[in-house]
């Protein structure tokens, strides 16, 4: 289950600027749908939609064939996990911040989805492990370290939906590719929709849309649209 389909949607924060102008595809149940495009395209204003910050003015967005004009905020949240381009961390412990919402995980889920993250070693390294605070008051973390707890966080979660909205675009190239791994893992299996402005970050999409001025300008496989190029 987790089938997401936008049906015509259009949207403008203010009506006399259009930033989605008629948009339609489907993301299968556990496939990967990327959409790709330049910045300011309308990539995030998609996102948000999903979780309905802000309803479109025209057309449909449905979830496993439900119109989400229906459904509460709490409950998207609950279905959509989402991993942003810069996490931010509450001021709080790193097993606080990979636990949030699960309270009722155990011991043993909150290590396995450190492990599945690889952020395990690091946090076994930390001489309060899970109890190390980190933020402002805390263990600054790295970009990548941030993106791990992030990715540990989902995974506790286990939303069927994820949304990955420039989820590396903030790393160097090296730790992109650490992350890359981490979030092919987390996806498999799930309702996948990756935004990125970059073509070379989205190979393994079973499709990509090439999103410019709020409309779909082109879609294919990575192979197809760089043959494009
Ligand atoms: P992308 O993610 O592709 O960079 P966005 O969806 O963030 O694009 O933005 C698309 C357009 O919408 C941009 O022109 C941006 O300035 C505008 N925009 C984004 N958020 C708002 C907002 N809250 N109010 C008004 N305009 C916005
Ligand atoms: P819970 O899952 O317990 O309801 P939250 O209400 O804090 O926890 O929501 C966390 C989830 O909400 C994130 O995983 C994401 O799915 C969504 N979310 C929160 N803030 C944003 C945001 N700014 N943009 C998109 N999604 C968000």
């Amino acid at each position: 289950s987790g089938s997401v389909r936008f049906e015509d949607v259009r949207f403008a924060y203010n009506p006399s600027r259009p930033i989605l102008r008629g948009v339609s595809f489907e993301v299968p149940a556990g496939r990967t749908v990327a959409i790709v495009g330049p910045s300011g395209a309308g990539k995030s204003t998609l996102s948000r939609l999903l979780f309905r910050f802000y309803e479109p003015q025209e057309g449909r967005i449905l979830i496993d064939g439900q119109d989400i004009a229906g459904v509460r905020q709490d409950s998207l949240r609950a279905a959509i996990g989402m991993v942003p381009q810069d996490t931010v961390l509450f001021n709080d412990t790193i097993g606080y911040n990979i636990r949030y919402g699960r309270w009722d995980a155990s011991e043993t889920d909150l290590r396995e989805a450190a492990r599945s993250a690889q952020i395990d070693r690091f946090i076994e390294s930390l001489p309060e492990g899970y109890d190390t605070p980190v933020g402002e008051r805390g263990l600054k973390l790295s970009g990548g370290e941030k993106q791990r707890v992030a990715i540990a966080r989902t995974i506790l979660k286990g939303p069927p939906i994820l949304v990955l909205d420039e989820a590396t675009s903030a790393l160097d190239s090296f730790t992109e590719r650490e992350i890359q791994t981490a979030l092919d893992r987390v996806s498999r299996g799930r309702t996948t929709l990756v935004i990125a402005h970059r073509l070379s970050t989205v190979v393994n999409a079973d499709e990509i849309l090439v999103l410019d001025h709020g409309r779909i300008v082109e879609r294919g496989d990575h192979s197809t649209l760089l043959a494009r190029d």
